[in-house]
């Protein structure tokens, strides 16, 4: 296993559609346990294979329920994602990006979603999901597709600086 290196925006990896996955095969194996070693080591809660340079339509999601604490986070790997039902129930969030360091944005996602695809071996799978994991989920998806968060809103802001830097953040 490795940890990879994320593409950052403007690069236009980003911006490329993604390819179906066809073969599960060792690459592909590969493939997923960097993306979820990556994941973890940044540290992120969801990564899309574009941002690691493979356009392949491929995610790995892992989040667990502030509230819950005792509850171990959850590891989802999906191929070849797709949306099926989506809420019209949306929900305002603030989200960022490993892609995009440093800057997060107000997003509105749809508050549940039904998701279809496949697992790492192939097998089907559906993934119903509500609140953050479906944030996360409609995120990733969205990389498939070279859909960024600052695509989807015009609310996007500087995570402010350390304290012990000459920089001034003004916000009101
Ligand atoms: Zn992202």
């Amino acid at each position: 296993m490795a940890i990879r290196e994320i593409v950052t925006h403007p690069n236009s990896i980003l911006r490329r559609k993604a390819r179906k996955v066809e073969k599960f095969d060792q690459e592909i194996q590969n493939l997923i346990e960097d993306m979820i070693e990556t994941m973890r080591a940044e540290p992120g809660v969801g990564l899309a294979a574009p941002q690691v340079a493979v356009p392949l339509r491929l995610i790995v999601v892992e989040y667990g329920e502030e509230e819950n604490p005792d509850i171990p986070p959850k590891l989802y790997v999906m191929a070849n994602p797709e949306i099926i039902r989506s809420s019209q129930a949306t929900e305002l969030g603030v989200e960022g990006c490993l892609s995009i360091p440093g800057f997060v944005g107000e997003v509105e996602r749809s508050a549940e979603i039904v998701v279809r695809g496949q697992n790492r071996y192939g097998k089907p799978m559906k993934v119903k999901a509500k609140g953050w994991l479906a944030r996360i989920f409609q995120h990733e998806i969205d990389h498939l597709n070279g859909v960024l968060f600052i695509d989807r809103t015009d609310k996007v802001w500087k995570l402010e600086e350390e304290k012990d830097t000459a920089q001034v953040t003004v916000s009101d």
